[in-house]
């Protein structure tokens, strides 16, 4: 799944790519049949808090879209391409599309690899996206898109002040490596986010919210955002640092990106100790090392 660092690259591309002229929109899969009260409308701009992308049409009309599991993006430049697969929504920039600037090119996106797929387009050089497979595409209002950011914790990304996901995690004898998959706790951080920061701060992600102390979870949060937006430019996540690589070189290796996230079984490369993983954990796989976070 997405984590909050590709949400808002995706809110900063289509952004650059849309915002401030009417964009096209349809739906032509039949299941998102509310394109005719966007299509033709300014857009005004792109929000992103969390997993969650808002596209702001004006006249309390806000695009929803979260990617779920399975949700993604293609852009391209160019014409539109043919209709094909479960294609929930296109967004495009008529005259663009009409008279391309640069020779037609997209790529579908791979999410999460060294080569995502965006890498090949600026973003002024978008002039459609596809959206396939969300888990959520639908039109909010002012009022409801108000509503999740209340139920919504701080975003890391988006510069909040950490101290309401603080409060929460201070009151709860939840594991702390549940706690930070929780949205409502901190809006954004996912599976790899999770693993690499309490491996960072050395923090057993079995600790249960309470006995945190303030100060580690405050060096979590400061942690988060460098880490989150180098993810945004990168297209990649890379959580280690270069003195604890295979390869001290200045770009990481594939099979040196991380601590622990999916390294099961493999030494630690901090202390040798061979890294674990835990099925099912806050619904995910959970992979952290017993040696440095003992406690
Ligand atoms: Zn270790």
């Amino acid at each position: 799944m997405p984590e909050g660092n590709e949400i808002h690259r995706w809110a900063e591309r289509h952004a650059a790519a849309f915002a401030g002229r009417p964009v096209r929109v349809d739906g032509p899969q039949g299941r998102f049949t509310d394109s005719d009260v966007l299509d033709g409308r300014k857009l005004l701009r792109v929000m992103a808090v969390g997993k969650h992308l808002g596209y702001d049409f004006g006249k309390d009309r806000i695009l929803h879209i979260h990617l779920g599991l399975q949700g993604d993006f293609t852009e391209g430049s160019g014409p539109l391409k043919e209709v094909r697969g479960a294609l929930r929504l296109r967004m495009w920039n008529a005259a663009k599309v009409k008279r391309p600037a640069v020779p037609g090119v997209s790529k579908r996106h791979a999410w999460y690899s060294s080569d995502d797929g965006t890498g090949h387009l600026r973003p002024e050089e978008i002039a459609w996206v596809e959206l396939r497979g969300p888990m959520d595409c639908s039109i909010y209002t002012n009022a409801k898109w108000d509503e999740l950011l209340k139920r919504l914790g701080p975003d890391p990304l988006n510069g909040d002040s950490p101290d309401r996901a603080i409060a929460k995690i201070a009151k709860s004898r939840k594991a702390i490596g549940i706690l930070l998959m929780e949205q409502d706790v901190i809006a954004g951080i996912g599976n790899i986010y999770r693993a690499e920061l309490l491996h960072r701060a050395r923090l057993s992600p079995f600790t249960p919210g309470k006995d945190v102390p303030v100060a580690t979870l405050r060096n979590i949060w400061k942690d988060a955002g460098p880490l989150m937006r180098a993810g945004m430019v990168d297209r990649r996540i890379v959580t280690t640092l270069r003195k604890d690589r295979m390869k001290k070189v200045a770009k990481a290796q594939i099979d040196d990106e991380h601590y622990v996230y999916r390294r099961n079984g493999k030494d630690c490369r901090i202390c040798a100790v061979a890294v674990k993983k835990l099925e099912g954990f806050a619904g995910r796989n959970l992979f952290w090392c017993p040696g440095c976070q003992a406690g």
